[in-house]
């Protein structure tokens, strides 16, 4: 099999430190585990509006378009606030997104043992949950027709229309199906069937798709009760499948059960490509952060848990996924900690290459 492409947009403020690490880790893959990448670089966000007046070159999306997965860093910055909606850094991520068609928005919700007190949750609660929440995200009620403010009598009233077709429905159920077999094997499907058609039919789709996967064991639940076992007992969940304004809010509320932004990773994925991989972005949930940008202070482990994604999800290497979040709760665990991660303590915080450094430490020790 040829070497697998991977594109690297660093883009903005944070993004080119964190993913500076990110290609240390990478190499190492390479190096100690017989996994090579044939790696490219380009610009994307305000990075690219400098270079070349747009957030986001034809050259560089046919590049996003060829690779096995692309990663990204983050977009955006003060700077960039005064230009035209068009040209905003955040327009580069946007048509990215849309091109690809990435219809499956992965959130995981990973508490890391270490880490369990900085969580609004109980210790036991969140301590080693490991969840997936599933978001459509090219269809639904942000983009359903007919929206607007219109007069209505002597008033206005605001519209928008939730609308899914059954192979809107049918596609993002298939990869949540497809990631729960690399799981748990358990899938949630969440919506308000109680009084949305749109619930009805989801509802219909996914089971239709489940018999598909008698392998993984299918549940359903009301969005609103989803919400409440969320914050209850987390653990009860492997893969949540949701729509996008649901999933907007659920995977926001999970991923806030386990600590802080500079830990987030997530994918978004698209149909398969001719080679079976998904088309697939994977990036840090946080932003380019320029409050800390400049100065070493940043938290990597976003952006190489992104990685550790791409492994398990474009490159099937869920083992080396495995040992990659393994060396990051080591690093975790022994004590070592970015300036994010120490809230009011008083030691001193790892630069963002320092953290890095224990990161590679550990994947030494781990062969
Ligand atoms: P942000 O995520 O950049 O920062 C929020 C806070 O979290 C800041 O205090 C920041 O220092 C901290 N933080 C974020 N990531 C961190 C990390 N890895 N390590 C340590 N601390 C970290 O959100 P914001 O301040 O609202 O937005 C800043 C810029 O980023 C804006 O231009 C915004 O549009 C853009 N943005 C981009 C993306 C993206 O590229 N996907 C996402 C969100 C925001």
């Amino acid at each position: 099999m040829s070497t697998p492409s991977l594109l690297i947009l660093p883009g903005d403020g944070i993004g080119p430190e964190v993913m500076a690490e990110v290609r240390r880790i990478i190499d190492w893959f390479g190096a100690k585990r017989g996994l090579p990448f044939d790696v490219s670089e380009d610009l994307v966000g305000g990075a690219a509006y400098d270079a070349h007046g747009t957030p986001l070159t034809d050259d560089t999306m046919a590049l996003a378009q060829d690779a096995d997965a692309v990663l990204l860093g983050a977009v955006g910055g003060p700077k960039y606030d005064v230009l035209d909606f068009s040209v905003k850094p955040e327009r580069g991520l946007l048509r990215l997104r849309k091109e690809m068609d990435l219809f499956a928005n992965l959130r995981p919700a990973q508490c890391f043992d270490a880490l369990a007190d900085f969580s609004s949750l109980k210790r036991d609660v969140v301590a080693g949950l490991d969840i997936m929440i599933v978001r459509e995200l090219t269809s639904g009620v942000y983009f359903g027709e007919p929206r607007g403010i219109f007069e209505d009598g002597n008033e206005r009233v605001g519209i928008n229309t939730q609308r899914y077709t059954e192979s809107e429905i049918e596609r993002v159920a298939r990869s949540a199906f497809d990631l729960a077999m690399k799981r748990d094997r358990k899938l949630c499907s969440m919506e308000k069937a109680n009084v949305m058609e749109s619930g009805v039919l989801w509802r219909e789709v996914v089971t239709r798709v489940g018999a598909e996967y008698p392998d993984v064991e299918l549940s359903h639940m009301y969005a609103d009760a989803g919400a409440m076992q969320l914050t209850r007992w987390p653990k009860q969940f492997d893969v949540i499948v949701t729509d996008n304004l649901f999933g907007d809010l659920l995977s926001d509320l999970a991923a806030m059960l386990t600590g802080s932004l500079g830990m987030l990773p997530s994918a978004s994925l698209g149909a398969p490509m001719s080679n079976g991989r998904p088309k697939a972005l994977y990036e840090p949930v946080h932003g380019s952060a320029p409050d800390i940008a400049g100065q070493g202070k940043a938290n990597p482990i976003a952006c190489i848990l992104s990685f550790a994604m791409a492994l398990r999800y474009s490159f099937d290497q869920g083992a080396e996924a495995s040992r990659l979040e393994a060396a990051v709760e080591h690093v975790l665990a022994e004590g070592h900690r970015t300036a994010d991660l120490l809230g009011e303590e008083g030691r001193a915080p790892l630069s963002t290459s320092a953290m890095g450094d224990a990161i590679l430490a550990a994947l030494d020790a781990s062969v």
